[in-house]
């Protein structure tokens, strides 16, 4: 058995692995750079494009571009009308970004479990959380993977409630033969570098209401309408509290670019996650995830969870491990009530997600991202294979 690099041993590969990483081309920066020589760089015709661009991409009517998609989440619980004293249901197992969005309304984040297979939030759980403080929910589609969102509408309906889908993982991703974008009231991107398209900073809402659409770009920008009013057409009048959630011309042209790229992406990322599961089939240590059939995931990341019982050690010392062959392991998330702000501030203790816990003690997220070579991939298996082998109890 080759010794492990965390005992002294060599290394699966001696360049550092990260877990994700963008992809940039000539392209790319030719687009950026046009916008750069020209009149406008922000509040331009690339905004509208790019938003036009990502609505038909959803099959959706209308896309409002903002700085974020932390930005997007918020400017949607602001329109969704989440206030103080509100409840907005999410799960524990996503960025912290989802649940603060629905605090810098005033609202309340109740979370509710998570399924132990697709690791999404558990409609069953959902409704042991309604209240009549309750206002949305917002749905994580974790890793890539479309949460049942037909369940959650049922939810929804019945008790009057809007529907945020936090679709920073999953651009692309299908359910049910239709695409995120088409499933909620509001569906929220990022165009981070580490999710599928980047515009640097970034996010978007995406939306076939209507009423929706005007008050995301009123909130976005500092609660700003027009009339033709009798004061001349230079007249604005601020009609409710907004923000300055613009974002640039510039980065919209890059994400105008990558759009062109995204399906590449997507099927890149979908062969490297078949190329795991194929090869950790063998590996008795450990769990691939779960793609339901009616599901047809975009792999934002890949997770498994470790058969810990199997091993003589836990996640901690798996993950170090992983991390001395140079692969870029991490974990996606600590579950957002065992943080100590929403501890303190909205009384979550341990134990109260047990699923979650679970579900965190195991995890263990592997490199994927389309820029990943094949002699990469065979590395993240290699590394993975020796590690567990090393602590095979
Ligand atoms: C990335 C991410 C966000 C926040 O997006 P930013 O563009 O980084 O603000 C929100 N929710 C989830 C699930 C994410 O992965």
């Amino acid at each position: 058995m080759e010794p492990l690099a965390i005992h002294g041993g060599a290394p699966v590969r001696t360049e550092f692995l990260p877990y994700g990483h963008q992809w940039i081309d000539e392209q790319d920066i030719a687009s950026v750079v046009e916008v750069l020589k020209s009149d406008w760089i922000t509040q331009g015709a690339k905004v509208e494009e790019f938003e036009n661009r990502m609505a038909d991409y959803c099959g959706a009517k209308y896309a409002v571009a903002v700085s974020s998609g932390t930005a997007a989440l918020h400017a949607a619980c602001a329109v969704a009308g989440i206030s103080r004293g509100d409840e907005a249901i999410t799960t524990p197992i996503t960025f912290a970004a989802t649940a603060n969005a629905i605090m810098y309304c005033g609202g309340k984040p109740v979370f509710a479990d998570i399924k132990e297979d697709t690791l999404n939030i558990d409609p069953e759980e959902i409704r042991k959380k309604l209240s009549p403080r309750t206002r949305a929910i917002l749905p994580v589609d974790f890793a890539g993977h479309p949460a049942d969102l037909d369940e959650i509408r049922v939810i929804a309906e019945e008790n009057k409630l809007i529907v945020i889908e936090d679709a920073c993982h999953a651009i692309g991703a299908e359910y049910k033969k239709k695409g995120t974008g088409s499933l909620a009231d509001m569906t929220v991107f990022s165009f981070h570098p580490v999710k599928h398209i980047t515009t640097g900073e970034g996010g978007m809402i995406v939306t076939d209401n209507k009423g929706f659409y005007e008050n995301l770009k009123t909130f976005r920008h500092h609660g700003i309408v027009k009339h033709s009013s009798r004061e001349g057409s230079w007249h604005y009048e601020i009609d409710s509290l907004g923000y300055n959630l613009r974002i640039t011309d510039f980065q919209c042209a890059l994400g105008l670019s990558q759009m062109n790229k995204l399906d590449s992406f997507i099927r890149r990322r979908r062969e490297i996650a078949s190329g795991y599961n194929e090869a950790f089939a063998e590996v008795k240590e450990i769990i691939i995830p779960v793609e339901k059939d009616y599901v047809r995931s975009s792999y934002h990341i890949y997770v498994i969870q470790l058969r810990t019982g199997m091993l003589t050690v836990g996640r901690k010392e798996v993950l170090e491990a992983m991390r001395a062959e140079n692969i870029g392991v991490n974990v996606h998330y600590m579950p957002l009530h065992l943080h100590p702000f929403y501890q303190r501030e909205l009384g979550y203790n341990k134990g109260d997600y047990p699923r979650a816990e679970r579900y965190y003690d195991r995890a263990i997220t592997l490199p994927i991202f389309p820029k990943m070579s094949d002699h990469d991939v065979d590395d993240v298996i290699k590394a993975i294979k020796k590690v567990t082998l090393n602590y095979r109890s």
